[in-house]
């Protein structure tokens, strides 16, 4: 009796570049949405290099990501070197700057993602194959919900952690609501102990890879490299490592989901409700957004490194909870459906 399959939302295709986290973060300090009018595809100074595998696969020990120093807006995602690594204080800086991965914001207008992704999640013909990986080995409360029978929906915020981060555990405490981290590597070294607080305080921590490149631009090594690295960087704070995974940019295809089935605890996480909170930063929009896209089984999007997202969050989450929401994970939420390696979800049922 669940109610109905995950979605799988194949067909990702338009989701590409889409404004998922992807962007704001990525793109530098200059997010993406600021001078492209819109569309996080076409990045203002459009980075022709391909900076992206320059960052991070190759050393996750050393942080090479840099963080954008300041909330520095125009900066110039072209700038491969750009990112220097500043590994130590990444948590001041908002903008979480990696591989600009300029290829995967170009084609889908930036909305197109909450549209395609949300209203009609369908499963995906050609996904069929490469779905059926390792079944995740879920870390569930027993005691936790059931999202079969009570109305869930799970917050989930990427790129981070951040300077942000604390204030918003702090928020999700006092609400007694649970959410899930799609950490990247670098942010993960920099402050494991919010990694680490995150966990003990019932959340969970997915992996947004290393460098936030598109992981449909890389080899199957590189992909590996990028997944296994950042939850080497989590096991490291945490104990254990990534509990599922949200590709940069909601990018996926045959090929990363083939991948990602060969990982363990590698079920591809998209989102049903996208906030644009990286774009516009205005909370009031995200909240807007967040009461017009969500539904019983939702996966909503957001991002932590931005001081305006987190200041989002007490509206969201009384606004969710007066509606009766149940606050949860990823994995709670998808429990019923039984999530598997490589296979993506945007909701549950
Ligand atoms: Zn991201």
């Amino acid at each position: 009796m669940r109610r109905g399959t995950a979605i799988i939302i194949a067909a990702l295709v338009p989701l590409l570049g889409l404004g998922a986290c992807a962007t704001a973060p990525i793109t530098a300090a200059g997010p993406v949405g600021s001078g492209s009018g819109g569309a996080p595809a076409a990045p203002p100074s459009a980075p022709s290099q391909q900076p992206t595998a320059t960052v991070a696969p190759s050393s996750p020990t050393a942080p090479t990501p840099t963080p954008a120093a300041s909330s520095a807006p125009p900066t110039d995602p072209s700038q491969p070197g750009a990112p220097a690594p500043s590994p130590t204080t990444p948590i001041a800086s908002p903008d979480y700057t990696a591989a600009p991965a300029p290829e995967a914001k170009p084609s889908a207008p930036a909305d197109a993602h909450s549209r395609t992704a949300s209203p009609t999640p369908t499963k995906q013909p050609d996904e069929a194959p490469s779905g059926d990986g390792a079944p995740a080995s879920l870390h569930l409360d027993p005691n936790g919900p059931d999202c079969s029978e009570v109305k869930c929906v799970a917050l989930t915020f990427d790129d981070g952690p951040g300077a942000h981060t604390a204030r918003l555990l702090d928020m999700l405490k006092q609400r007694h609501a649970k959410a899930t981290f799609f950490v990247v590597g670098p942010n993960v070294k920099a402050n494991p102990a919010l990694v680490k607080r995150a966990v003990a305080e019932g959340h969970q921590i997915g992996n947004h890879s290393w460098s936030h490149p598109s992981l449909t631009k890389l080899s199957p090594g590189a992909i590996r490299k990028e997944v296994r690295s950042t939850s080497a960087a989590v096991k490291q704070a945490t104990g254990r490592g990534t509990e599922s995974i949200r590709p940069p940019y909601g990018a996926v295809d045959k090929k990363v989901r083939r991948v990602l089935a060969g990982e363990p605890n590698a079920h591809v996480i998209l989102w049903s409700v996208d906030t644009l909170d990286w774009k516009h930063h205005d909370p009031a929009k995200t909240l807007a957004a967040v009461k017009q896209g969500v539904q019983p089984g939702g996966i909503i999007l957001m991002h932590d490194i931005h001081k305006t997202s987190v200041d989002a969050v007490p509206a969201v989450v009384d606004y969710l909870q007066s509606k009766g929401y149940t606050l949860v994970t990823v994995d709670q939420l998808l429990a019923p459906e039984h999530p598997r390696s490589g296979k993506a979800y945007s909701h549950l049922g």
